[in-house]
């Protein structure tokens, strides 16, 4: 089974003692391919999954300002994030959104930061990774209102009536370990319904394992759980789940060019 985990940072300080032994985990599990979020710790230091992308062929990037440090963005961050969206290897930019559980940046200045880098990803003809937290009505009126391209709903976590706003607007839902957690059964019902061409897989390691790594840290490997989990919610053998994400994955972030 050959896989594409969409969602991935490796560059966390808990993969400091074994990252190449955890990307060589992901190759034997079948994960061929994965996207870096770049958001790390926020500016100035935006090229984190960059550097990875530089080093593996199998990796690519996103660049982006995540929700939780918005009010760490200067006119430098705009500058060097265009710049960086030209590099060969950056897929999208993400994970952008709005996050109002944490609300570690003010959510006036979260909303600035998420329109600013929506119309970043227009100009860059890129598609977008949306992170959003407890701000689900706000996330949908802003890209109702400032988007009109592609993007993913990253850790989809929502209900089937959510999952369907997400659709109409044109985005792809992205699945993760959460899917297997025993009480989620309004995101199975989620992915039940989603059109096969319209979901992808992920990580989001190190956070949110699947079962039954539950509790432990995520790592790239485990994709494989989300994806055996999804197949059986869906009806279909995983192979079928794997070739779709994948399908699904290069047209969406490669649009038709060769990886
Ligand atoms: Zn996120
Ligand atoms: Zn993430």
């Amino acid at each position: 089974m050959k896989l594409i985990d969409s969602h991935v940072h490796l560059d966390d300080a808990k993969f400091d003692p074994d990252r190449e032994q955890t990307i060589e985990r992901a190759l034997a599990a079948g994960v061929e391919c994965m996207m870096a979020i770049g958001t790390g710790n926020g500016p100035p230091d935006l090229e984190v999954a960059v550097r990875q992308a530089d080093r593996y062929p199998f990796i690519y990037s996103t660049i982006g300002v995540h929700p939780h440090d918005a009010s760490k963005a200067t006119p430098e961050t705009w500058t060097r994030l265009r710049q960086l969206a030209a590099h060969p290897k950056v897929l999208a930019v993400g994970e952008i959104g709005l996050d109002y559980h944490y609300d570690f940046s003010p959510r006036d200045v979260q909303r600035d930061v998420f329109e600013q880098q929506l119309a970043l990803a227009a100009e860059c003809a890129k598609p977008i990774v949306i992170h959003t937290r407890e701000a689900w009505d706000d996330t949908l009126a802003m890209l109702r209102a400032h988007w009109q391209g592609a993007g993913i709903m990253h850790c989809f976590t929502g209900d089937e009536a959510q999952a369907r706003q997400a659709l109409d607007l044109g985005f792809h839902l992205s699945f993760g370990g959460v899917l297997t957690f025993p009480k989620a059964d309004a995101v199975r019902q989620a992915a039940r319904i989603a059109p096969l061409d319209r979901i992808l897989i992920e990580t989001d390691c190190p956070y949110l394992a699947p079962v039954p790594y539950r509790g432990k840290r995520n790592e790239p490997a485990f994709v494989v759980e989300t994806a055996r989990r999804l197949a059986e919610v869906r009806g279909v053998a995983p192979e079928a789940i794997a070739e779709a994400t994948t399908w699904n994955f290069e047209r969406l972030l490669f649009a038709g060019r060769d990886r």
